[in-house]
């Protein structure tokens, strides 16, 4: 089969380009795009070929009625279609041609290889700097946003939009309202405003004239010439000498469209050196030379059911919107794009962890389960009996378990674990418990052992290894592995994990990336704060485990936000605390009271309690961080406390200097821990009555709320104290809400909702594309692609049909991608 030679199918796409961005004048080309299109067809035999055998594109070119007797709504229906069956006709070709050489394949090179080869008019991984205007020294600050490749202009979405669409004449122009006017620069001159070397002009049109003046920046009036044509659009301010315009943006009239005036302007996030005038122009540019080489990779009936706008159209309506509307429409359809290829990518991870061998399904008898609950010293609350029931339905099935606890610090995870791996040891499999950190793994250790204990009819511990009697019928065993054993222990342990003579095993996440081997791994329950076990998950696949798998997190994750991110997972939530905690009382203080916080700190150490302080979390910066907890550190323990207790703990401190500071802390020889950020994970020292947070309104309110949970774990009335030096609004809100809620998950919504789910939880530390557009309050929009992705994924789970190529192609482009930057 023949195609159309690349140049001949080019220039008839750029010709409909044209067509589309001048607004369907039929003035393209010379003679109208009928004759074109006649011509095409007749005069290019190997068009001709490639038409019989793209029946569809061939019934739409020589189809009626002509293009010039079309309105302008049918032409762009008409020119939309063709562009798709192009698409489509030229993926087609290259679909074929690439089942011989190499079947779409999940590796990354395969999807490198067919990216560059289907590309049909212009690659738009090419670096930025093909674009006109971005040489070396701006590419290098493009880089700094993340924008390297002109895919990556194109996808540089602005922050927001000025609205100059309103056009008035001089003499209707309002103070206070944006407006726009056209108008020709009577004078220009450079002035002194103040101090400031300034430029001042004045405009008129024929109803009369203004004043504009730019303070700072010279320049302009050098660039007004008297007599030229401009649009000025901004805000005008009214003075009893007069109304001014005060630094509008301005341009010259030209043939082209306007950039920064008359309409909506796109205001785009920027960095040291970049300007926003010279951003718009340069994505103006990107879009003019390369938007139509970016390709519609969504299937039509995706788009249909869905009623999403174009691609191109909405990249376009991006930038430069025709309005409000138009932009929203645009929006969504971005963000569609982001959460549905999110959904097939966690679907996908799913698919990967249990269907390639089945897993065991447990035998669970009921009455185990309740002789342990009953022999439990307190009462577990519904909620975690619940979560209790959901995980044995999953252990029951071959299936391997691929599971989220999720539940707020103290809700009661441990015991629910606990339950599970109770289970896996009744099946004659073994279980492993692990933790981030050595005292976290020895923290759940006690748990279990205080647990177990309390069914067992007799315990014993022999170093690491504690034996219960009577559990099951029978005596189980729990060890504790951390690097702290001696080398004998270790190789010891090593070996009865080996042999199957340990029933749970308790350790770091070590335990599964190293050298431990396990007989018979029937439940791995990984605790940790952020990466949801994405890493273990694969360690245990590499060294072909497939049990049961229980992750289980203490930060409180939205429901939608835990759906889009971790659709892979099935989630369980402890919404519940244990009856009879005492609630922390939390006040956020003004500056002037810090010496009253830090008197009340003196207070609880005299009582035996003892305190956290966390430090200002300096952006971008964690050397920063730390340079400021050495400090503040410092300063607290000579100047405000020299005579308690004080240790310090930061991120660049080395894992055994953190352990012992910790170890320092929770067995009472500290009186106060100073600390950066790096505190959150859920230590668990029962005598820290005070958290004191400062520059409180820096942190996230669900870092907050995790700071808090960090104590109130004992008997006494906890406190936390926020102080904060100058907060924003956003802040303030941020500090209010922490004062007035207690809920960690009506916590998290709130979060997301003041910052946006970027912010809320670095997607890149959980290994996930990130996500521009959506917002994760539109649910309607994430239950959407869900729906469609699940369509998609059950029909064709490879993406490996030619009418999911072009999706296949985004697909992995927008997952490796992320890959590669963890
Ligand atoms: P999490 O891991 O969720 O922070 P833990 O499982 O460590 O919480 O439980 C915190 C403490 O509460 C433990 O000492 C545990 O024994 C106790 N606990 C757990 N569930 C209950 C309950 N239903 N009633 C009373 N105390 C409980
Ligand atoms: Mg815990």
């Amino acid at each position: 089969m023949t195609q159309p030679s690349g140049d001949s199918a080019a220039t008839f796409r750029a010709v409909l380009n044209l067509e589309a961005r001048s607004g369907f004048p039929n003035r393209a080309v010379i003679g109208g795009l009928d004759r074109f299109v006649a011509r095409w067809i007749s005069q290019d035999s190997s068009g001709h070929d490639f038409l019989l055998s793209h029946p569809r594109l061939k019934a739409l070119l020589v189809g009626s009625p002509s293009y010039a007797e079309r309105s302008i709504d049918e032409r762009r229906a008409w020119v939309e279609e063709v562009l798709r069956e192009l698409d489509r006709a030229e993926l087609s070709t290259e679909i074929k041609a690439r089942a011989v050489n190499a079947p779409l394949q999940k590796t990354r090179a395969a999807s490198r290889k067919v990216e560059t080869s289907v590309v049909p008019v212009k690659s738009l991984e090419l670096p930025a700097c093909e674009i006109k205007g971005v040489g070396e020294t701006v590419a290098a600050r493009l880089g700094k946003l993340g924008v390297v490749s002109i895919r990556d202009l194109l996808y540089f979405f602005p922050r927001r939009f000025m609205d100059f669409s309103r056009r008035c004449t001089v003499s209707a122009l309002e103070a206070g309202k944006e407006q726009t006017i056209f108008v020709d620069v009577w004078e220009a001159r450079q002035v002194m405003l103040g101090r400031m070397k300034s430029s001042e002009a004045v405009l008129a049109d024929e109803t009369g004239s203004i004043r504009a003046v730019w303070f700072n920046q010279p320049w302009v009036a050098k660039q007004l010439k008297v007599n030229t044509k401009i649009a000025v659009s901004g805000r005008v301010s009214e003075f009893n000498y007069g109304r001014v315009f005060e630094n509008p943006e301005w341009e010259i009239i030209e043939d082209r469209e306007l950039l920064h005036t008359g309409r909506m302007v796109p205001v785009y996030p920027l960095t040291g050196g970049l300007f926003p005038r010279q951003v718009r122009a340069l994505v103006r540019n990107a879009l003019d030379e390369y938007l139509a080489s970016l390709q519609e990779f969504l299937p039509p009936a995706v788009r249909q059911r869905c009623e999403l706008m174009d691609l191109r159209d909405a990249v376009m309506q991006a930038h430069y919107p025709s309005d409000y509307a138009s932009q929203n429409r645009a929006r969504q359809r971005l963000a569609f794009d982001e959460l549905f290829l999110l959904q097939i990518g966690v679907l996908n991870k799913k698919r990967d962890w249990q269907e390639e061998q089945p897993g065991r399904g447990f035998q669970i008898k009921r009455e185990d389960i309740r002789g342990f609950i009953d022999a439990l010293p307190f009462k577990l609350t519904s909620a975690q009996l619940r979560v209790i029931d959901e995980i044995c339905q999953d252990l029951q099935r071959e299936v391997p378990m691929s599971r989220l606890l999720q539940g707020d610090v103290g809700s009661g995870k441990t015991v629910v674990a606990t339950v599970a791996l109770l289970c896996a040891v009744a099946n004659g499999c073994q279980g492993a418990l692990m933790a981030p950190t050595e005292i976290l793994a020895e923290q759940h250790f006690t748990t279990l052992q205080k647990l177990l204990s309390a069914i067992s009819k007799e315990s014993s511990q022999e170093s690491n290894i504690c034996l219960f009697k009577g559990i099951l019928g029978r005596e189980i065993s729990v060890v504790l592995l951390t690097g702290s054993l001696s080398a004998g222990d270790k190789t010891a342990t090593h070996g009865l994990i080996r042999r199957g003579s340990v029933d749970i095993v308790v350790g770091t996440h070590a335990l599964v990336q190293k050298e431990v081997k396990f007989a018979s791994l029937g439940l791995a329950v990984i605790d940790e704060q952020h990466r949801f076990g994405v890493l273990q998950r694969s360690a245990l696949k590499q060294k072909g485990y497939n049990p049961h798998l229980l992750v289980m997190t203490a930060t409180p994750i939205p429901r939608t936000l835990a759906l889009t991110l971790f659709g892979d997972l099935d989630i369980s939530t402890i919404d519940e605390m244990p009856v009879g905690r005492h609630p922390i009382k939390t006040r956020w203080l003004k500056p002037d009271d810090r010496q009253r916080a830090y008197n009340f700190i003196r207070k609880q150490a005299a009582e035996g309690h003892q305190s956290f302080i966390i430090c200002p979390l300096i952006e971008e910066s964690e050397s920063l961080d730390v340079k400021a907890a050495v400090a503040e550190y410092e300063r607290l323990s000579s100047e405000v406390f020299p005579d308690l207790r004080l240790g310090l703990l930061h991120g660049r401190m080395k894992n055994a200097d953190k352990d012992s500071v910790m170890r320092d802390f929770k067995d009472g020889r500290l009186d106060i821990l100073v600390s950066t950020s790096v505190v959150e994970v859920g230590i668990d020292v029962p005598n820290a009555t005070v958290m004191l947070v400062e520059a409180a309104d820096r942190f996230g309110l669900s870092q907050l709320h995790q700071f808090r949970g960090r104590v109130g774990r004992g008997e006494s009335q906890s406190y936390c104290i926020l102080l904060s030096e100058n907060p924003s609004e956003y802040g303030q809100e941020r500090l209010k809400a922490i004062e007035e809620m207690t809920d960690g998950f009506a916590l998290a919504e709130k979060d997301l909702e003041l910052r946006g789910p970027g912010e809320f939880f670095g997607t890149r530390q959980s290994g996930l594309p990130d996500l521009k557009m959506a917002r994760l309050s539109d649910t309607r929009l994430l239950e959407m692609a869900r729906k469609e992705a699940r369509i998609i994924f059950e029909k064709d789970p490879g993406l490996s049909t030619a009418e999911n190529g072009l999706l296949a192609l985004e697909y992995h482009r927008i997952w490796h991608k992320s890959i590669e930057n963890n």
